[in-house]
C-alpha cells in the first residue's frame, strides 16, 4: 500500500509517495510514468489538495440510513450529480460558508480517484480504472439544495469539496470486505459506516457513470455519505476519515456579505 500526496515544495505542487515512514518526490505523474525520486522530511510539509479533478462525480442516496434520515427513498438506480472543479480545497483549507446560505452540513465520503480514462467499462473490468482512494467532505448548503431541487447551488461554492490528505492505493474496496468511513465534528463522532453498506458498490457507479460521461485521470467520485450529517458553524473543525487512507480536518468561516 502507497499513500501519494501533494505537497508544496519550494513554492511548487509537486506529488510524494509515502512508503513506511519514507517520504519520497516524485519523478512524473502518478497517474502515467513515475518513479520515487529525491527523499524529503514529512515534517513541516504543506499539504494540498492530492488531485486536481476535471470533475467530481457525487452520488446521493447511496446509504439506506442517510436516504431515511431526509426522508427520501432509496433509489432504483445511482442518483449522480457534478460538484465543480473550483469546489476544491486541500487539508487545513478553510471551508467557507457563504452569506445567505442557511444550513450547511458536513458530509463524510469515500472518494474513488479514477486512474485510467474510463468510457463505458463494465463492472466487472471497472477496478482497472481505480487510481486509489481518499476522503471526500461533500459539504452541502442544505437549506439551498430543498429549494432548489437542482443540487449545483447547494453543492457547487467555492471550498464546500475538502479532498484529501492522500491518495492510497492497494485498498481493498469492495463490498465484501468494506474500508470504514467517519466523520467527526470538534472531536465529535458524527457519522460512522462502511462501504459495505453502500447500496451501489463502487464498481458499480464506475461502470454506471461511465456510461454517461468519460472519467479521466484525477477524476474524484464521491460515493455518497451515511447517516448523521448535520450542521457547521463558524469556527467548527470537521475531519473526515477513511480506513487506510487518513484524516482530512478543515476548519470552518463564515463569509461576511459585500466582502471577497
Ligand atoms: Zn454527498
Amino acid at each position: 500500500m502507497k499513500h501519494y500526496y501533494r505537497i508544496e515544495h519550494k513554492n511548487e505542487p509537486r506529488y510524494v509517495v509515502a512508503e513506511d515512514s519514507s517520504w519520497r518526490l516524485l519523478q512524473g505523474n502518478p497517474f502515467g510514468d513515475h518513479a520515487a525520486g529525491e527523499a524529503i522530511a514529512s515534517d513541516n510539509v504543506r499539504l494540498l489538495s492530492p488531485v486536481e479533478p476535471s470533475k467530481i462525480v457525487a452520488v446521493g442516496r447511496n446509504y439506506r440510513d442517510h436516504a431515511a434520515e431526509l426522508n427520501n427513498p432509496v433509489p432504483v438506480e445511482p442518483l449522480i450529480f457534478l460538484k465543480p472543479s473550483t469546489a476544491v480545497i486541500g487539508p487545513g483549507d478553510l471551508i467557507v460558508i457563504p452569506p445567505d446560505a442557511g444550513r450547511v452540513d458536513h458530509e463524510a465520503e469515500v472518494g474513488v480517484v479514477i486512474g485510467a480514462r474510463a468510457w463505458r467499462v463494465r463492472e466487472e473490468d471497472a477496478h482497472r480504472h481505480v487510481f486509489g482512494i481518499t476522503c471526500v467532505n461533500d459539504v452541502t448548503a442544505r437549506d439551498l439544495q430543498k429549494k432548489d431541487v437542482q443540487f449545483t447551488r447547494a453543492k457547487g461554492f467555492d471550498s464546500f469539496a475538502p479532498i484529501g490528505p492522500c491518495i492510497a492505493t492497494g485498498l481493498d474496496y469492495r463490498l465484501a470486505s468494506g474500508l470504514t468511513v467517519e466523520g467527526w465534528v470538534n472531536g465529535v463522532r458524527r457519522q460512522a459506516s462502511s462501504t459495505r453498506e453502500l447500496i451501489f458498490s463502487i464498481d458499480r457507479l464506475i461502470a454506471f457513470i461511465s456510461a454517461v460521461m468519460t472519467l479521466l485521470p484525477g477524476d474524484v467520485i464521491a460515493t455518497g455519505t451515511p447517516a448523521g450529517v448535520g450542521p457547521l458553524v463558524a469556527g467548527d473543525r470537521v475531519t473526515i476519515k477513511v480506513e487506510g487512507v487518513g484524516e482530512l480536518t478543515n476548519t470552518v468561516a463564515q463569509a461576511i456579505a459585500g466582502r471577497r
